[in-house]
């Protein structure tokens, strides 16, 4: 293994639980300035030695330079004195995670293989739509969580990514679309979903920090409305996560009995669906006008009769909630224990929901030439790794 880092312990898969860990020094002993707060960096300024109203100033030039106009070189910061660009340039890093691949699919969705500064794959995609481009962000490497249809969940390697590495994602995708400076109207980028690798609720406080500079108004200026949190059910972060971070919320339910969901999300058996529900029903800011969504992979035989879309269909009435179901199609991998439900039955339960006045709408894969479709995020390095050892 090339990665130098202590891994996260995984705590197993019924009752995971959240493990904090350090950011990590970088080996020449600079500070990454990308993921720190404005006070944070300015604190940091500080700590380097500049006295109190130059680091404040600076921190602001700096916010700027790196959140609006994309700049990684201090040398390019023409408002800031020649040998302090330098000085920056001796204690400081303004950096993005390293591309190792990058791919493009026909049906023009991007995928993009990135390395941490300590040697972890992991792995974004971005799709374009007609009418907005969405980029699909992991935030840890590898999940604890094993949902048994999910690829990323049969990962070993599990660390939190650091909020620099959630924001250098969105960082980078700007880059490859040459969307510098950051302007309000005709992005490509224009919304994001927490929905790449792992569990953005096991590393709640790095991806709050990182959103929060997604959303700065004098940065990278994204709308939290045009941002979505997707978590299985995580259910004591929940709330936190509407008032700390404010985004849309989708939550992957997949199944309406207990027996299913236990066997499917095994951190059902740890919160189940009711309390799943009843934090659902207490998201702040979720209205008719913001709806939470329900993700639903379609599961032959498994979770797909006109039984379980009408039980769907009564559980949100029950807990009165405003939705959508998202009915994504099971995306196959290579000794996956499922199959993807016939495209009829799709259909079948999708109007079950439709007809009770909810939308639920067929995703349709995306970018599936170069494995970027849901749940297949596990880097092709891994697997290029695995054959060539054996
Ligand atoms: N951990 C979070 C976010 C990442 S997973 C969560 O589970 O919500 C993003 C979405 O992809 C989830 O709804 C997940 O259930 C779905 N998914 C995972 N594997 C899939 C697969 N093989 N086919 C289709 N969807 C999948
Ligand atoms: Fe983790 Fe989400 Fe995959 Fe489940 S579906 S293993 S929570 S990434």
């Amino acid at each position: 293994m090339s990665a130098d880092t202590p891994l996260m312990p995984i705590a197993g898969a019924i009752d995971p639980v959240p493990v904090p860990r350090a950011a990590t020094k970088r080996a020449d002993g600079r500070v990454e300035l990308v993921g720190l707060s404005k006070a944070h960096i300015r604190a940091e300024l500080e700590a380097a030695g500049l006295e109190a109203g130059q680091a404040k100033l600076r921190a602001k030039q700096l916010w700027h330079w790196i959140y609006n106009r994309g700049v990684s070189d201090f040398a390019a910061m023409s408002d800031i004195a020649k040998a302090q660009r330098g000085w920056f340039a001796e204690h400081f890093v303004i950096s993005r995670p390293e591309v190792v691949e990058a791919q493009v699919s026909t049906d023009g969705t991007r995928k993009w293989l990135l390395k941490t500064h300590d040697g972890h794959d992991f792995e974004m995609v971005f799709i374009p739509d007609a009418d907005r481009g969405t980029l699909c962000v992991s935030s840890q490497v590898g999940c604890t969580l094993n949902c048994r249809f999910c690829h990323t969940g049969t990962m070993q390697l599990v660390r939190n990514l650091e909020p620099a590495e959630i924001v250098g994602q969105v960082m980078l995708a700007r880059d490859a679309l040459g969307e510098w400076p950051s302007q309000p109207e005709g992005r490509l980028l224009t919304n994001i979903v927490m929905m790449g690798m792992g569990e953005p609720l096991y590393n709640f406080d790095n991806v709050r920090d990182a959103l929060k500079i997604v959303m700065d108004g004098d940065g990278l200026g994204l709308s939290r409305r045009r941002i979505t949190l997707s978590t299985s059910g995580v259910v004591p972060m929940m709330g936190r996560a509407g008032e700390e971070i404010g985004v849309n919320l989708a939550v992957s339910l997949h199944a309406v009995t207990k027996e299913v969901r236990d066997e499917i999300v095994p951190l059902n058996r740890k919160y189940g669906i009711e309390q799943l529900l009843e934090a659902c029903a207490a998201y702040p800011g979720a209205n008719n006008a913001r709806r939470i969504t329900f993700e639903y992979v379609m599961l032959k035989d498994k979770n797909d009769s006109d039984e379980h879309a009408r039980e769907l269909v009564r559980l949100i009435r029950r807990y009165r909630l405003p939705a959508k179901v998202n009915l994504i199609p099971f995306n196959p991998w290579p000794g996956a224990a499922y199959e993807c439900s016939d495209e009829d039955r799709i259909r079948s339960f999708s109007n079950i929901i439709f007809e009770a006045g909810i939308s639920a709408p067929v995703r349709t894969p995306r970018g599936r030439d170069i494995d970027a479709a849901c749940g297949q995020l596990k880097t092709a390095a891994e697997r290029k790794r695995r054959k060539a050892a054996a």
